[in-house]
């Protein structure tokens, strides 16, 4: 069976074609700048050129057309027909309460989402806008909607509700959501799988640190708590997000500098984070070459966001009382060497011992723990496309 995995974003749109066979990436492509000037669409078929289309692309549907062109390409595409696409899996960012797991996408399913509008006003409008292109252009094939919000949706009640009056969850659905769902389920069973045992018994903290960043904390193969709350603004210090900060700055700064909503919104959200604190940039990768170079900020930063990470580290192993495994996943996780190190120093008074030469490594399914650590130290790559792809056959077969 042959899966489509397609992420919307705001302005792109991420595809892979997987054959579920052996689960092998038959072409992979980015369309960015949907909707503005530059429209531009990448693909890569193994053994074959890169196939590059720049025509305008007014909105995702319009884009994935171009996508299905481009898979069906003679010389450099993947397919003959578009029969041979058998099923469309859609990364679809908030669920809100209504599903605890990845569903095939029927009319109750898309009102849901459309419902959920409010919860992810950036995020569910361009997902939707993909389901509804793909029904379109692709007749034959189902439609699943994989959720970042599900795996959460096992946090018992002290977990996600928050201490504002009740009425608030109840009349407004504000709680703790939670994202980053995909990966944290697909890492931790890579750690359970690299442990050797059962998930079911196994306590884990997932530490998803790309530009967003997360952490979950996994008992036996169920998230019972993460760092993202009602929105993907809440926890961890981010590349331009601020992550936890005390909510009284928010009204301060708004009657001191007189911000409105929406820029108070921008700031916490695009000024913000390491990006904010250093000055130089949202990149990991640009702040530490400033370190390097002794710029103080670009040092700070990096110093409030080891500390933020470590500090979540340690809360997580008391909420699980016990720590299996840490894993280190996306962009930093996967691939900074000094980061990984700085997060994990002083947590070896809880087991947690780091070997500085099995760290240095990247992008690489293994172990970076000393061989007596209590707590294995795992680096493992996410691979959110291929989750989806297996829930999308796990339930159209
Ligand atoms: P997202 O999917 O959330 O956009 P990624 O998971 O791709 O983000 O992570 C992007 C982040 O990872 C960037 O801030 C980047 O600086 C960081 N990153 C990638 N490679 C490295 C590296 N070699 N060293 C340090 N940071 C890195």
């Amino acid at each position: 069976m042959n899966v489509l995995v397609i992420n919307c974003g705001s302005s792109s749109l991420k595809y892979q074609l997987f054959d579920m066979s052996d689960e092998s990436v038959l072409a992979k492509g980015l369309v960015e700048r949907i909707g503005i000037e530059g429209s531009k669409l990448k693909q890569e078929v193994e053994g074959k050129e890169e196939l590059v289309i720049q025509v305008p692309m007014a909105n995702h549907k319009e884009a994935l057309g171009h996508v299905l062109d481009a898979l069906q390409d003679n010389a450099k595409g993947a397919i003959k027909a578009l029969d041979e696409i058998n099923a469309v899996g859609h990364r679809v960012v908030h669920a809100g309460e209504k599903y605890s797991g990845s569903v095939i996408i029927d009319d109750g399913v898309m009102a849901a989402l459309e419902e959920c509008i409010e919860l992810a006003p950036l995020h569910n409008p361009p997902n939707i806008i993909g389901v509804k292109a793909m029904q379109e252009l692709l007749p034959h094939a189902q439609n699943v909607g994989v959720f970042d919000t599900a795996f959460h949706q096992t946090m018992p009640q002290s977990a996600y509700v928050y201490a504002l009056p009740y009425e608030y969850y109840e009349k407004d659905h504000v709680r703790r959501y939670g994202f980053h769902g995909t990966s944290h389920k697909y890492v931790s069973q890579r750690a359970a799988a690299m442990l050797g045992k059962k998930i079911e018994d196994t306590k884990i903290i997932t530490c998803h640190l790309g530009n967003g960043a997360s952490l979950a904390a996994v008992d036996g193969g169920k998230s019972v708590d993460t760092s993202m709350g009602f929105t993907p603004l809440e926890g961890l210090v981010m590349g331009t997000r601020c992550g936890d900060i005390d909510p009284q700055i928010i009204t301060y700064i708004m009657a001191k500098e007189g911000k409105t909503i929406d820029e108070m919104n921008d700031i916490m959200n695009k000024k913000s984070g390491v990006l904010g604190i250093s000055g130089v940039s949202s990149d990991f990768r640009d702040i530490e070459n400033a370190a390097k170079e002794g710029n103080e900020r670009a040092e700070l930063a990096l110093d409030v966001y080891h500390d933020n990470v470590r500090k979540y580290i340690a809360s997580y192993a008391a909420v699980l009382g016990g720590v299996d495994g840490i894993v280190f996943t996306a962009g930093l996780g996967e691939n900074s060497i000094s980061s990984r190190a700085t997060i994990c120093k002083n947590l070896e008074f809880m087991g947690v011992v780091l070997d500085a030469e099995k760290n240095n490594v990247r992008g690489k399914e293994t172990f970076i723990n000393t061989d007596d650590s209590k707590v294995k130290i795992m680096v493992i790559p996410t691979n959110e496309e291929l989750m989806i792809a297996r829930d999308t056959v796990e339930l159209v077969k």
